[in-house]
């Protein structure tokens, strides 16, 4: 509704500091440290205003700097004698969070290790908080002429600007306006004294937002299986009760169909779903199959611009979206009434936050369902161990879908040696069998995905006289050559640099490129397949926005018929056409010093095999390995999730791994290795000391140098801390995080359940 120029509602801003006697106290965080929760007064005038969930500005510290914070809560008397200080403004006219939002936040503070106002700053996005693409402009449209009026006199342009208006049927903005008619603001104003024109406020649209329609489709008629598990997770929903499913079913196997099933009902409530998926699957097929389900979803990714992710933000709080579909920050999207939430392909490590607040969305996904009352649902067809053994725990509960739809084989896994194969022992990357198998697939009209997990040309600039690779002068990473670029990079930071001639640790020429990237890979499939077409995708041959979307979409008609790449290509996509799918190196995980390396080299092979076989045309997968008597890759073969989920959890308990133990990763960074050294030890000392004090459970290990000693030039040490739950780490933290006191230049990042342990 436009508004017109003169009902404006913009709250006062400077008020008065308020008399002592009658008070009402706002409680304040904020997202940069001091970390406690400060009160303040709330003078008469904003009394009527003030709401937990809107920032505002206050008076901060001896010299008073005016400094936004966040008001989590107002009461009526103070908890402290001290004297307190006023707010000078509230910033937002309505409450930005709910309570139960304001809460969750201060869970997720204490859980991870940060602050309330931490979580704060970064849950809210930035978009909301200005209130992007709300602002509104002043148009001009013609006021209706009154009968019996006698028509005034006019000038040339006056009448002008009245043309133009009666040309159109929209209000007009005023730079159309004066644009179009030829005039300044002169004409217009006399107008609008004679009542014949009448300004009006405008917001300014939102721009851009897709939701173009999709046709609609029915439900599909659910396998027994499926709806076994629809029916369970429908008890708890009828219920009202909280419980996580884990969703376990091979890729094909219909675990989508059952949560867009599960949501028809949530829907039928009047009730909203939030499903989270991997930013990597938010593509427009998954998007599609939503909006072709329901009629009002929302799609929030992270190339969302600010007034899109306002304006999203505003049609869930107001309930009219019933599914948002997301990646990790969709979990706190402002639902006014959440009834289930989905997370799909839980075993992803994109739902982990690499920033403050350090939050797992599945974690974060089982507090708010257990909040809310409501059930959660993890899907993967290779769950993480910390899910599966919840399961085992009685914590959760199992559902299983043990086959693809419609009795879909799952494809056959040839595991392929390559360490005397004389086309990979020549420095090939595709070995003999792979290629003839490629050649019969094509030939029989078939399409192929090559999978491999190092993008650039060469992987190791090789100094045959240091034996050693050429590193990043800014990190400890092997520079990678780019052959498209003609440079070499540094796959962790911006280093770049011309193409080395010599080393330049020693001198000595002629350096060697060793192992193969993508782009390598290219070179030669174009070689070895020149009549067919081939495509790469990889983020250096994807950096444009939607040239992912346009890739895939190539492929899916049938314009490419090799289709080569990293990660990118091994999620959640549905080519009927694929029969056959290679995996280059299986082994370039497999050896990383990561408690979850054999747990990410099985799920690879099994999510990259899920992308054949899904038609009606057989596929097969072949995996070419230097380690092919390894567990994890003859179990990854059988498609037998369970019986390496049994191994790799014994192995995590002799070694009180989690999902046995709880851990807590402390970086300490700084530019000189000496000081993050000396620093780290220091640390891990104050930690130690409260560690006996306390007699607390906790295991400490450490500091030793991190994995990746330097990084973007800083010099890095870490600890490590275990313990049976993790809730012990906050009694520790709330002792210890008021004592730390680093030098200018030192950093620590203090991370809770790590992921990445580099
Ligand atoms: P997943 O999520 O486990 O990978 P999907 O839900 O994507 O599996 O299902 C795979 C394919 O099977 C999709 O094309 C889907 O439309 C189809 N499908 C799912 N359930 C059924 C069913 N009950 N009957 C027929 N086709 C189904
Ligand atoms: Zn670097």
């Amino acid at each position: 509704m436009p508004r017109t120029l003169f009902d404006d509602d913009d709250a006062p801003r400077e008020w008065e500091v308020a008399a002592e006697a009658d008070r009402t106290i706002a409680k304040v965080v904020f997202s940069q440290p001091p970390d406690d929760v400060f009160e303040y007064v709330v003078p008469e005038a904003l009394r009527d205003i003030i709401q937990p969930g809107q920032r505002v500005k206050v008076p901060l510290g001896r010299g008073n700097r005016p400094v936004t914070g966040y008001c989590v809560d107002v009461a009526a008397r103070a908890e402290t004698s001290r004297q307190l200080k006023a707010i000078a403004e509230v910033r937002d006219r309505r409450p930005l969070l709910s309570r139960e939002m304001l809460d969750l936040a201060r869970w997720i503070a204490d859980r991870y290790l940060c602050t309330w106002g931490q979580v704060l700053e970064s849950v809210i996005p930035a978009g909301v908080k200005k209130q992007a693409g709300t602002r509104e402009i002043v148009c001009y449209q013609l006021v209706p002429p009154t009968t019996g009026a006698s028509p005034a006199k006019l000038s040339k342009k006056q009448q002008a600007v009245l043309d133009v208006l009666a040309a159109s049927t929209e209000p007009m903005p005023v730079g159309e306006l004066t644009e179009k008619a030829d005039c300044g603001t002169a004409p217009i104003q006399a107008l609008v004294e004679k009542r014949l024109i009448r300004p009006l406020r405008i917001r300014k649209d939102w721009f851009n937002i897709d939701d173009a329609p999709v046709a609609k489709s029915q439900d599909l008629t659910l396998n027994p299986e499926q709806h076994t598990a629809l029916e369970e997770i429908l008890r708890s929903l009828r219920n009202n009760e909280h419980r996580t499913f884990l969703l376990h079913g091979v890729t094909g196997s219909g675990k989508t169909e059952v949560y867009i099933q599960a949501i028809r009902e949530v829907v039928a409530y009047g009730k909203q779903a939030i499903v989270l998926v991997p930013e990597i699957s938010l593509t427009p097929q998954t998007i599609r199959r939503f909006r072709s389900r329901f009629d009002a979803v929302a799609v929030l990714h992270s190339h969302l611009s600010d007034s899109e992710r306002h304006y999203h933000w505003q049609q869930i709080q107001s309930g009219d979206v019933q599914v948002i579909v997301g990646a990790r920050s969709a979990i706190f999207a402002p639902t006014k009434r959440l009834g289930l939430i989905v997370i799909d392909e839980e075993h992803e490590t994109t739902f982990k936050q690499q920033s403050v607040p350090r939050y797992h969305a599945r974690d974060v996904a089982r507090e708010r369902a257990r909040r809310e009352s409501i059930p959660l649902v993890l899907g993967s067809a290779t769950p993480t161990l910390e899910s599966l053994q919840r399961t085992k725990d009685g914590h959760d509960t199992l559902l299983r879908l043990t086959h693809r739809v419609e009795h879909r084989p799952l494809p056959p896994v040839l595991i392929v040696d390559v360490r005397n194969d004389p086309i990979v022992t020549k420095g090939h990357s595709i070995g003999r069998a792979l290629q003839s198998s490629m050649n019969v697939a094509l030939k029989e009209g078939g399409q192929v995905i090559l999978f491999l997990n190092l993008r650039g040309y060469s992987t190791v600039l090789w100094c045959p006289r240091c034996n050693a690779g050429v590193r990043c002068p800014h990190c400890d990473i092997t520079l990678t050559w780019h052959r498209d670029r003609k440079k070499v990079l540094c796959h962790s930071c911006e280093y770049s640099a011309d193409a080395y001639t010599a080393c330049p640790h020693c001198g000595q020429p002629g350096l060697r490129y060793f192992g193969a990237g993508t782009q390598r890979l290219e070179d030669e499939v174009k070689a070895k397949f020149a009549d067919y077409k081939v495509l790469r995708m990889d983020s250096d041959s994807m950096q444009k926005p939607g040239s992912h979307d346009e890739a895939l979409s190539k492929f899916r008609d049938g314009e490419v018929d090799i289709l080569l790449g990293t990660q990118m290509i091994a999620k959640g996509l549905d080519f009927p056409n694929v029969t056959l799918v290679g995996v280059v190196a299986a082994d370039t995980m497999l050896h990383q010093p990561d408690l979850r390396a054999a747990e990410r080299t099985f799920q690879l092979i099994a999510q990259v095999a899920g992308r054949t076989g899904r038609g009606d045309k057989q596929g097969r997968v072949f995996v070419q390995t230097c380690c092919p008597d390894e567990p994890v890759i003859t179990l990854a073969s059988k498609h037998d999730y369970f019986t390496f989920a049994e191994m790799e959890l014994r192995h995590r308990k002799e070694r009180a791994a989690p999902p046995f133990a709880a851990l807590a990763r402390v970086i300490v960074r700084s530019a000189t290795e000496q000081q993050a050294h000396q620093e780290s030890v220091n640390l891990a000392e104050r930690f130690r000391a409260e560690i006996n004090r306390l007699q607390l459970p906790i295991k400490l290990i450490g500091p030793a140098p991190c994995p990746i000693l330097r990084l973007r030039g800083q010099h890095r040490f870490h600890f490590q801390m275990s313990t049976a739950s993790a809730e012990t780490f906050q009694v520790l933290w709330r002792e210890v995080s008021r004592k730390i006191k680093l030098p200018e230049g030192v950093e620590f990042v203090m991370d809770v359940d790590p992921l990445d342990m580099r």
